[in-house]
């Protein structure tokens, strides 16, 4: 059970990594307007006047944001128009500065509406083409879309693919990377009873050619300090299920076992650690299981990754 024991590629579709998550680049969110990248429009869904559209498409840009105005569209009273998210945020029209009031464009909305447009993650490899309402709705659940950093405990707000991430993860948060799908993991912690301040901890491990997060914190439930360690899938909800893994932490002949299966990271770090999913250790168990005078956390937690059976 030596950690990293198994190597990546000894693991049989390996090379399939990333297979799922379509070739993305770099940058994680689509910053220009989809339309510009018309070439897939035309192959899949035989969609005639994408070029003439480009216009039209041009119109339907928010001037502020980039992103293409829905329904409630807004116009200052000279008629320039903006998306009603940006026209909550400012006051005066951002072209000609006069007072925006509260005036629907009516015809750029039934525009907007006539209009089959392809998932704003094209860029990202969907082929998908909708009208303007299912488009809405795809896109809150296209599996293209970019996924939020998994890393816990600070505010970052970088998105992308599963490929992008693990490099940002590995970069910029220094996150430790394991390969292999059993590990012996130590959480060393000076001051235990600081649970408010506790630091999060992610490790990452390459396993059966995905990556999965492990993530150890402390928190309160109630009133009670615990400790939680679980897992999340760099990937989706349906690919997440195909795994299962266990966790154990003991100590002087006592132990904790926790099987699960791990949560994709679509689900927030904060979602999965709310809903109690994964080992909880109660501090007192914790600080008997670290042993000594209860002033040092030391647990080892030792776990394993599978994959079910189809
Ligand atoms: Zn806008
Ligand atoms: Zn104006
Ligand atoms: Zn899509
Ligand atoms: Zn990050």
């Amino acid at each position: 059970m030596a950690p990293g024991g198994s190597s990546y590629q000894d693991i049989g579709d390996s090379h399939n990594a990333y297979a799922d998550y379509g070739i993305a680049p770099e940058n994680a969110e689509p910053k220009s307007s989809p339309f510009r990248k018309s070439t897939a429009v035309n192959i899949i869904g035989g969609n005639h006047g994408t070029r003439s559209n480009t216009a039209v498409h041009e119109l339907l840009e928010c001037p502020i944001c980039m992103n293409l105005m829905y329904p409630p569209i807004h116009q200052c009273p000279n008629g320039h128009t903006l998306c009603l998210k940006c026209k909550t945020k400012v006051h005066v029209c951002p072209i000609c500065r006069h007072e925006l009031g509260n005036i629907r464009c009516l015809a750029l909305e039934k525009i907007a509406e006539s209009l089959e447009l392809p998932c704003r993650y094209q860029i990202f490899g969907c082929q998908d083409i909708f009208a303007y309402h299912s488009r809405l709705r795809h896109e809150q659940n296209c599996r293209f879309r970019p996924y939020n950093c998994p890393y816990a405990g600070s505010e970052c707000t970088v998105t992308g693919d599963i490929q992008s991430l693990v490099a940002h993860l590995k970069n910029d948060h220094k996150v430790d990377m394991h390969d292999g799908c059993t590990f012996n993991h130590r959480y060393v912690k000076a001051n235990p009873q600081d649970v408010e301040n506790a630091t999060w901890m992610l490790t990452v491990f390459n396993c059966f050619g995905h990556q999965f997060c492990l993530h150890f914190e402390a928190f309160n439930v109630g009133v009670a300090p615990v400790y939680m360690a679980f897992l999340r899938f760099m990937g989706d909800d349906d690919d997440a299920k195909k795994f299962s893994y266990s966790l154990e932490v003991g100590g002087f002949g006592r132990k904790l076992i926790w099987q699960g299966v791990p949560r994709s990271i679509r689900d927030s770090h904060k979602t999965v650690r709310d809903s109690l999913d994964g080992l909880l250790i109660q501090r007192s168990m914790a600080l008997f299981f670290s042993g000594g005078d209860r002033k040092e956390l030391k647990l080892k937690v030792a776990g394993r990754i599978w994959r079910e059976p189809l």
